[in-house]
């Protein structure tokens, strides 16, 4: 039986940064809508370990700002999901933690209780652009959350980080890529700024000196070429590690592999079905799932993989679907390596770093020409 991941979404937050979508809000009645969400989460993974015979090899806490559930109680959801489920002992276990909601954490307690990885949210190292982003801490409050969980033992942190934030510069970016360095955190994810309908930045997108692509590509580009030289080695198109501290649970996601959400908003793939939860606290309480439909097909596989460095390996594609992957392809995608797009060897197709800027345009021509 192969191991799934679980992803556990917590969707509250101490106020709503300008650029974000993801379903998360003020808590109504503070701790107590946040302790009854708890036991709601906690009755969900105990009623799904019930119909999932299956070993859980990552845990991932997202949200949302996990890190407003204070460690007391993410400590309670993790001790259940080890009660309901057989998690495996070197398994991932991942929390988010918003450098502004540190003061709920004891970190010694939660290394204690088995989580091991933490991604942590700084986006910058300039003040002024954490005040544009909405965010509700400083470039300090972050290096303090990052000393103090390594010195409770912590050594596998993730810092997120954004691209293309208006006022950024080459300059203030190479500050914050050398502050995540200096913080001497193993892995970092680095994601252009898209301005998502529904945010605030949606709504004053006119007022704001947004950077457009050719420039938001520069500042791409430029982050993987100054990563690469500060030891962080890019393995997907959006994600920096160290070697070996690659993310295991978001490898599932791009290995296709099979995964259980839990919460309003969060999606599954189990058995080979998709399933989500609505955006909706009432409806995940009452266990009302959305939209199954079949996945895992060859072209999912496909759009997957290449969003990963190592990109499409024919050898794990002919040993997933029993088939070859088709000449017609591969031609496809020597074309587009003429163009500086991707790479074409015996052994897989995998994007050039131009190619993960216009990713989806390519996977599309790639799928349409198999
Ligand atoms: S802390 Fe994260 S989830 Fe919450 S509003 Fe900001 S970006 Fe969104």
């Amino acid at each position: 039986m192969n191991p799934i991941g679980l992803y556990l979404h917590i969707p509250f937050c101490d106020g709503k940064c300008s650029y974000c979508n993801f379903f998360s809000r003020r808590p109504h009645t503070g701790a107590f809508e946040i302790t009854e969400y708890t036991e709601h989460l906690i009755s969900s993974i105990e009623a799904w370990s019930r119909s999932i015979d299956r070993p859980v090899d990552t845990v991932y806490f997202g949200g949302g700002t996990p890190s407003l559930l204070g460690h007391e109680r993410l400590i309670r959801i993790l001790d259940a999901v080890r009660r309901s489920f057989y998690v495996a002992d070197q398994a991932e276990i991942t929390v988010e933690v918003n450098p502004s909601s540190t003061d709920e954490l004891d970190f010694v307690l939660m290394k204690q209780a088995g989580f091991n990885r933490l991604s942590i949210g700084l986006q910058s190292a300039n003040d002024n652009e954490l005040k544009l982003l909405g965010r509700r801490h400083s470039a300090d409050d972050a290096r303090r959350t990052v000393a103090c969980a390594q010195k409770a033992g912590f050594n596998n942190i993730s810092l997120d980080v954004m691209l293309a934030i208006p006022e950024q510069t080459m300059a203030s970016l190479d500050k914050t890529l050398a502050f995540c360095a200096s913080c001497h955190v193993q892995h970092i994810s680095a994601y252009i700024l898209k301005v998502e309908e529904g945010t605030r930045f949606y709504q004053m997108k006119d007022q704001l000196s947004l950077y457009h692509d050719d420039e938001q590509a520069a500042f791409y580009e430029h982050t993987v070429g100054k990563l690469a030289e500060l030891g962080y080695q890019q393995y997907e198109i959006s994600n920096f590690s160290h070697k070996g501290c690659e993310s295991r649970h978001n490898l599932h996601y791009w290995h296709d592999d099979e995964y259980l959400g839990l919460g309003p908003s969060a999606h599954s793939f189990i058995d080979g079905k998709r399933f989500y939860y609505d955006s909706d606290f009432q409806r995940f309480y009452e266990n009302q799932i959305c939209d199954e439909s079949d996945g895992g097909d060859s072209d999912e596989y496909i759009m997957l993989a290449l969003r990963l460095t190592e990109g499409l390996v024919f050898e794990k594609y002919r040993e997933r679907f029993g088939y070859p992957i088709s000449e017609k392809m591969i031609s496809s995608a020597k074309r587009l390596e003429q163009q500086g797009l991707c790479h074409v060897s015996d052994r897989s197709i995998s994007l050039t770093v131009k190619g993960f800027l216009v990713s989806n345009g390519v996977i599309a021509y790639l799928l349409e020409n198999t």
